[in-house]
């Protein structure tokens, strides 16, 4: 069975919409735009145009690429001590001169919707409730759920060990009481682990999972999104011959993308 993300997510943003209809207050989202990287470009006008659907308040504070240090962490903070912002969203990859953990040391857990402060982070590791789960791994175990799919029990194997998808989705996956083992670019004998998985969650942004590797029983969860020799979205699993074999995938487009957003619009929500 095909795991619908971009139908889960609608009803998901449907539902947030409706919520907020319904309340007096609405978040606020201020989003930190530096540069000219046209990728980040189209996904900050991409999350703006969500959650204003949903009924968000949203403004964005865009800045040249040689925008001093200290003008970044000074509007954090002015942010920071603005009650009407709920939720602040930073766009990464910020310019080299830059330093992304002063950044995001300065954000207000409170208001970190990402989920990339170290208390956040933090507080995911230690098995305390964070403010905010990263959107990614918390769109996964969304679209899980959507299917009543269990994960007490499993065994999930995460591909990818970055701090905003494969270390957080192993912790969660943890959480809900699965056995994890996480892999990387030094794992030896990657395909005999995959072979053992009952869930496999790729976030790597190259073609690794393949037929041999899975099984009739298999969730295979594809987070991995990018452009192929020929300029075509693809993900990590080559999703025409694994398809055929396993129990659940997620389609790229249409799986994981559409759910991480849904996610941040729940954190959105929640602020
Ligand atoms: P990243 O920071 O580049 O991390 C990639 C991970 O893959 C690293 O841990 C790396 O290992 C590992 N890796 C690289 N080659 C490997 C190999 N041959 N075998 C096993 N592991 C290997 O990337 P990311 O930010 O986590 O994103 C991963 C993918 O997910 C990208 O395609 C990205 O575009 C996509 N993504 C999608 C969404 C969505 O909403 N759909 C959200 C976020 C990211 P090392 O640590 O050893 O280098």
């Amino acid at each position: 069975m095909i795991l619908d993300g971009k139908a889960v997510s609608d009803r998901i943003i449907e539902g947030l919409k409706e919520e907020l209809a319904k309340r007096g207050s609405k978040p606020y989202l201020a989003v930190i735009l530096v540069g000219n990287d046209p990728a980040s470009r189209v996904y900050v006008r991409n999350k703006k145009k969500k959650a204003e659907y949903i009924g968000v308040k949203t403004d964005i504070f865009e800045y040249p690429d040689d925008v001093d240090e200290s003008v970044i962490l000074n509007k954090i903070d002015e942010l920071n001590n603005n009650s009407e912002i709920t939720a602040i969203l930073v766009q990464m990859p910020l310019p080299a001169h830059i330093s992304k953990e002063k950044v995001i040391c300065k954000i207000s857990p409170q208001k970190d919707v990402d989920c990339f402060t170290p208390e956040n982070v933090g507080r995911l590791s230690a098995g305390l409730e964070p403010y905010f789960y990263p959107a990614t791994p918390q769109g996964v175990l969304m679209l899980l759920d959507a299917y009543n799919i269990e994960v007490e029990g499993k065994h999930a194997v995460v591909i990818g060990r970055s701090n905003i998808v494969g270390k957080p989705m192993a912790q969660m996956l943890l959480r809900r009481n699965a056995t994890v083992t996480i892999c990387h670019s030094k794992t030896k004998n990657l395909e005999d682990i995959i072979k053992t998985a009952d869930i496999v969650v790729s976030a790597v942004g190259k073609k690794i999972v393949r037929c041999k590797m899975v099984c009739k029983k298999s969730v295979v969860i594809d987070v991995g999104i990018y452009r192929d020799s020929n300029g075509n979205l693809t993900g990590d699993v080559d999703f025409n011959e694994v398809e055929p074999v396993v129990e659940y995938i997620t389609p790229v487009p249409g799986g994981v993308g559409p759910m991480t957003i849904a996610s941040l619009m729940c954190n959105i929500v929640k602020s």
